[in-house]
């Protein structure tokens, strides 16, 4: 019978790397985990998004759910088969996005109701339908069904969110049940209240997961906040499990957040910032509609092995952003996720072998002198 693992290889300081394992195939940790909204990574075929050197993408339950449902993915063979990807997949629960993306919705202990933001229909979401819908998409890690308050909240609301997703946590357990090959993630909760954050993290090691995550962050608070809050929420969660971060981030972000332990990430910001013309570089964020790029024939990141880089001018990206054509988008989204598999792959090797901290220097020192000189 198949089934799941987690192995640590080494550690530098709190940085972690190793390797989860599931029928699917292995994610090297730490891993940056490209999202595909709607069964697709926009503007990307699967194999080029594999061949950035991505282990694993996100999808949203809240969206699939809508459009086109779970029920009918599920007729299609399950959302691997549909989207033609055949490595593992992670689903979000739905719970974060039908608090910012759905109208008229109604919290109670049982749930979620809500009316649909494409046509209006009423729907549901509970522990348990989260739970049903993400075994019918074929998800190998569920993400328990959460509720995620926007900061900054005050410690009231913050307290009793957070005890309302640790009994959904338990509700999510009951409901998941024993699915050999797929992994359930708890959520912690609590805000930036460490002691509330310990509360979460022995709740939710009390009912027992295959992972963690660092929930309610990269709501608004700023990377300070964040990173003051991730100086002790990973070390409240267990050492031999992955710990994700849910929804950073930019790249420093995603550094600051492995040096303190964090072992799984995800966010849209590789691909959205690709089709508004704004790429991310080891020299900093590039803006590729820039005029100062219109006669400039030198690639945007000499050390990048992308397509964009290895057969385009920045003139020509900016020419083609600048006309609207769809390689724009294409051709930047493709950068930015190799460039996020690039810093992923830079500190797993950096963690290997104990050389983080020099590492991470270089990676700063390349932001801190910004792009090439203009022409
Ligand atoms: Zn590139």
């Amino acid at each position: 019978m198949s089934t799941t693992s987690f192995t640590l290889h080494a550690t530098d300081g709190k940085a972690r790397t190793g390797v989860i394992s599931t029928p699917r195939g292995e994610i090297r940790t730490p891993a940056f985990m490209p999202v595909g909204t709607a069964a697709t990574v926009k503007a990307m075929l699967p194999e080029q998004v594999r061949s950035t050197g991505a282990d694993i993408l996100l999808g949203n339950t809240y969206h699939l759910m809508l459009r086109p449902t779970a029920e009918r993915i599920a007729r299609l063979g399950g959302l691997h088969q549909f989207m033609n990807w055949d490595r593992p997949i992670l689903t979000d629960s739905g719970g974060f996005q039908v608090m910012s993306l759905a109208d008229l919705r109604k919290l109670t202990e049982e749930g979620v109701s809500f009316r649909s933001h494409i046509d209006g229909s009423k729907h549901m979401l509970t522990p348990e339908r989260s739970m049903e819908i993400q075994r019918l998409l074929g998800s190998d890690i569920v993400m328990c069904f959460d509720e995620c308050p926007a900061l900054p909240a005050d410690r009231k609301r913050l307290e009793e969110s957070m005890r309302l997703s640790m009994r959904w946590a338990q509700r999510s357990r009951d409901a998941f049940g024993d699915r050999p090959g797929h992994m359930l993630f708890g959520i912690q909760q609590g805000g930036l209240e460490p002691d509330l954050r310990e509360e979460s993290a022995k709740a939710l090691t009390q009912i027992g997961f295959d992972g963690y995550a660092v929930g309610g962050l990269a709501v608004g608070e700023g990377q300070e906040a964040m990173f003051g809050c991730l100086d002790h929420a990973p070390d409240t969660l267990p050492v031999d499990k992955p710990r994700y971060l849910m929804g950073v981030g930019k790249p420093d972000d995603i550094v600051g957040a492995v040096k303190r332990g964090i072992d799984m990430m995800d966010c849209v910001l590789p691909t959205r910032s690709g089709r508004t013309g704004q790429a991310f570089t080891r020299r900093g964020v590039v803006n590729i509609k820039n005029a100062r790029h219109a006669d400039d024939p030198r690639p945007l990141d000499e050390h990048c092995s992308c397509p964009a880089c290895t057969g385009y001018s920045r003139a020509y990206l900016h020419h083609v952003f600048r006309s609207h054509e769809m390689i724009s988008g294409m051709l930047l989204t493709w950068h930015n996720l190799q460039y996020f598999q690039d810093i992923m792959d830079g500190m797993r090797g950096a963690i290997a072998e104990g050389r983080f901290d020099a590492w991470e220097a270089v990676f700063h020192a390349g932001r801190a002198e910004g792009d090439i000189e203009r022409l």
